[in-house]
């Protein structure tokens, strides 16, 4: 056998052998940093579990920050939108505060016109007012909720939201 011959025959485990140890896995803090980098909106919160698609359209992201107690009976999370996603229609029986930290948006109460929202807003949805909220088509939304009163419920998922909801002016 030629030492091309042999080459031919080592050289493919050998890359092999290099692109498994390349593949092995990911830190912790690798895996935080890839979610992290969306190249959009920046993330003060880790990014989440993904939100049901019978709750949600398209990709939005929920991470709780704090837990409702028999104190403050009030829950406080983080919702990242990708471009596009957004809630159904819902209600909160006590309402809902929403902080936008970053990106942009819209917020919708039934009967009224779609709002924009975009960093820096603070916007309340009053209680029991069937409402959505979610990203523009192009840019992604960081949004802060706040959720009072939680012995009265969080949350009650309704439809979603069409499209010609959604793009309507
Ligand atoms: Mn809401």
């Amino acid at each position: 056998m030629s030492t091309r011959a042999i080459f031919r025959l080592v050289f493919p485990i050998f890359l092999s052998i290099i692109l498994v140890i390349g593949c092995k896995d990911r830190t912790p803090q690798q895996e935080e940093a890839e979610t992290k980098s969306t190249g959009q909106t920046d993330f003060l919160f880790p990014k989440g579990q993904k939100g049901p698609d019978k709750n949600f359209t398209g990709n939005a992201y929920n991470t709780g920050l704090l837990a409702p107690d028999s104190t403050y009976t009030t829950i406080v999370g983080n919702v990242f939108f990708e471009p596009g996603a957004r809630s159904n229609w819902h209600t909160h029986p006590s309402g809902q505060i929403l902080i936008i930290t970053d990106g942009a948006g819209f917020h919708q109460i039934e009967g009224e016109a779609k709002q924009f929202i975009q960093k820096g807003d603070v916007i309340k949805c009053p209680p029991n007012t069937r409402h959505w909220h979610g990203a523009t088509a192009d840019s992604e939304l960081q949004q802060m909720y706040i959720v009072p009163n939680t012995e009265k419920g969080i949350v009650n998922w309704m439809e979603p939201v069409t499209d010609a909801q959604y793009n309507a002016q």
